[in-house]
């Protein structure tokens, strides 16, 4: 897929891991974008190399970058590269991309609720996910 940032400084092609979105409710992304987070896991993101984009370290693991001339969010990345996420928004053609799953589920606030059909996680849920060692090829 392809997708930009607002002002177009930055393009990219990025290959989906899955074809759908997922909604992070932790206070980072809330903090960060406003509201909750939509990304998309990617298996490869092509970024033009002169792309003007700065990573900010939200926690000692993890890294979120973003366009420094419009500010549009692109990327949360571990920062070993081992685990890269697209935010959805910055996709085209993306409208008909399910919402699947929400994480950090306790820590979504009170204001809103989404009527999608998701997996819901807890923070603690996607920490053990993450620290399992998978034996998937
Ligand atoms: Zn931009
Ligand atoms: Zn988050």
């Amino acid at each position: 897929m392809t997708g930009s940032c607002l002002c177009g400084a930055v393009t990219f092609t990025a290959t989906l891991e899955a074809p759908h979105i997922e909604a992070c409710h932790c206070t980072t992304c809330r903090k960060w974008g406003g509201g909750p987070a939509f990304a998309s896991t990617v298996t490869s993101l092509d970024l033009p190399e002169d792309a003007p984009i700065a990573y900010f370290a939200s926690s000692d693991h993890a890294e979120r970058g973003f366009c420094t001339v419009c500010g549009t969010h692109l990327i949360w990345r571990m920062k070993d590269g081992s685990f890269v996420t697209i935010f959805a928004g910055s996709l085209d053609n993306a409208d008909d991309l399910p919402l699947t799953g929400e994480i950090y589920v306790d820590e979504q606030p009170a204001t809103y609720a989404f009527a999608n059909d998701t997996r819901r996680m807890t923070g603690a849920e996607v920490i053990a996910a993450f620290s399992t060692p998978s034996e998937d090829t």
